[in-house]
């Protein structure tokens, strides 16, 4: 019999720097590349918008090489079993991922792989380093941000660059072609996954993007060019484009993390590029993905356990002003309106308004974790997680339980002359530098410029002097 290789996709959709898919192609006869669509298994839905896109974008890449992408949609465990059957595979390759769904799918297959004696092989290629590599001197992973990334750093040589020599020569991709598979409709995307990305709002989020690998690396390309080297000054001001906005990418695995890196390295042998602001934040990513590896608790509950008995409050009017945008603060409806319109927000925005939520409006940061699980685009298991633990004081490396971000001090810091609250607040476009970042403070000039606060625009859900005390009360609380 043929040896053939199943390629089971996670969140690594694409072709190339990808080690399952080049070592299937290299090692056997046939290779099945094969997305498992369990509707019960989707993030949420910004981020399923961009999977139905992301799929379509691989099936042509695929099929423009003469290769099929095969899609089974349904139960997981029952179809990862149907798809053994049918495509009758010596080994099953995959890229490990964590979070879920992905956890819980690896452990379905290998039990599945189990009992049908094939052979299941993960593959570590989404991390730079392989678990357990990057750890203390106690052999224990790091907790810390700037202890890893040193020990990180320290370690980069001993990475290799992607080998992409097989999947680069274009007469192997027939073993990827199963036209019997393709007659039985098994290369169809899902239609719940169409139906999600033809819905006006998602047709909306995704007009900003250029979905798949090649919009990724051009993305990468564009953003080397022109703001790689102000990256470090110019990151924590939301009104300017100074990021890469990879983020979604990343997530999809449309490109590799580490062949980024290899990518910067090649380029600074021939020109001066000031990277390592960047990298660091590729190590941010790493650091959250090994931390779900060592922690997995940590996706929805606290690192440091003795937040659980925090005692928030749920009041589903306060959540449902901040999911709008209409708590009054412009910064923090500037960038909860950013993330309806776009899918994304600024980091320093994310940091600002998951602050208000969980510590001026006492609001449970896994209500936050699972607005921003259904509406970012790039929402991620171990970055949102990591994200919202560390602003609310819980996490690993949390900003301290007592720190606050003042919004009205964020504002005037990152957003000055108040740009980024003109774009997506446009009812106080026409307010003064000084009145945007607080336009309850300025009533005067609302009047005059025809702003009827609490009726054009909400007057602030909270009087933010009193909500930092109330919070510093409660931790002091928690404390004792
Ligand atoms: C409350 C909160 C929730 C978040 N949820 C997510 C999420 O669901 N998905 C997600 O990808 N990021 C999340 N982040 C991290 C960060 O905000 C985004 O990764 C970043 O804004 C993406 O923009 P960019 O691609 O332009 O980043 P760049 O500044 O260009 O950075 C490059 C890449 O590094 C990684 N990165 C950058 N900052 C961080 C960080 N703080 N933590 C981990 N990785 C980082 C991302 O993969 C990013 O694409 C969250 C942050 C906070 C505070």
């Amino acid at each position: 019999m043929a040896k053939t290789t199943l390629v089971w996709l996670q969140r690594e959709l694409r072709l190339s720097h990808f080690p399952a898919l080049e070592k299937a192609i290299a090692d056997s006869e046939r290779v099945a590349v094969v997305y498992f669509h369990d509707p019960k298994q989707l993030i949420g839905d910004a981020n399923s918008a961009w999977l139905a896109q992301s799929l379509q974008t691989l099936k042509q890449q695929l099929r423009a090489r003469g290769g099929e992408l095969l899609i089974f949609s349904g139960d997981f465990a029952d179809y990862f079993a149907q798809a053994l059957q049918l495509i009758e595979p010596t080994q099953v390759f995959y890229s490990f991922q964590v979070g879920q769904p992905f956890s819980a799918m690896q452990n379905e297959a290998l039990t599945i792989c189990q009992q049908n004696k094939v052979a299941l092989q993960p593959f570590f290629s989404e991390f730079w380093f392989d678990p357990g590599v990057v750890v203390n001197k106690q052999k224990n992973p790091y907790v810390v941000f700037t202890p890893f990334y040193k020990a990180a750093l320290a370690q980069v040589h001993t990475l290799e660059p992607f080998n992409d020599e097989v999947t680069e020569n274009s007469a192997d991709w027939k073993k990827l072609a199963w036209p019997e598979f393709k007659e039985q409709g098994l290369s169809v995307i899902p239609e719940d996954l169409l139906a999600i990305q033809q819905q006006p709002w998602a047709k909306k989020i995704l007009k900003h993007w250029s979905i798949g690998e090649q919009g990724a690396w051009q993305k990468l390309r564009y953003f080397i060019d022109d703001h790689l080297d102000d990256y470090n000054e110019d990151r924590d001001f939301p009104a300017i484009e100074a990021t890469s906005a990879l983020s979604p990418y990343l997530h999809f695995g449309e490109i590799s993390s580490r062949a980024i890196y290899f990518e910067l390295l090649a380029l600074s042998e021939q020109q001066s590029i000031h990277y390592q602001p960047w990298v660091r934040q590729l190590l941010w990513r790493e650091f959250a993905r090994l931390l779900l590896w060592f922690f997995p608790y940590t996706e929805q509950e606290p690192f440091q356990q003795k937040f659980s008995t925090m005692q928030w409050q749920t009041d589903a009017e306060l959540i449902e002003a901040w999911q709008k945008g209409l708590t009054g603060i412009p910064i923090v409806d500037a960038g909860m309106r950013q993330l309806w319109e776009t899918g994304y927000m600024h980091n320093r925005v994310r940091m600002v308004v998951a602050s208000l939520l969980t510590k001026d409006l006492n609001q449970s940061w896994l209500h936050g974790l699972q607005w921003f699980a259904d509406t970012l685009v790039d929402a991620d298991p171990a970055n949102n997680a990591m994200g919202w633990q560390w602003v609310a004081g819980c996490g690993v490396d949390a900003a301290p339980y007592y720190r606050l971000f003042n919004p009205l001090r964020q504002s005037e810091r990152f957003d000055a002359e108040g740009e980024y609250i003109r774009q997506w607040v446009p009812e106080l476009k026409t307010l003064s530098k000084k009145a945007i970042h607080a336009p309850w403070l300025h009533q005067e000039e609302c009047k005059m410029k025809g702003i009827q606060l609490g009726q054009d625009y909400p007057l602030p859900l909270v009087d933010l002097s009193q909500s930092r005390k109330r919070h510093l009360q409660r931790v002091e609380q928690l404390k004792a």
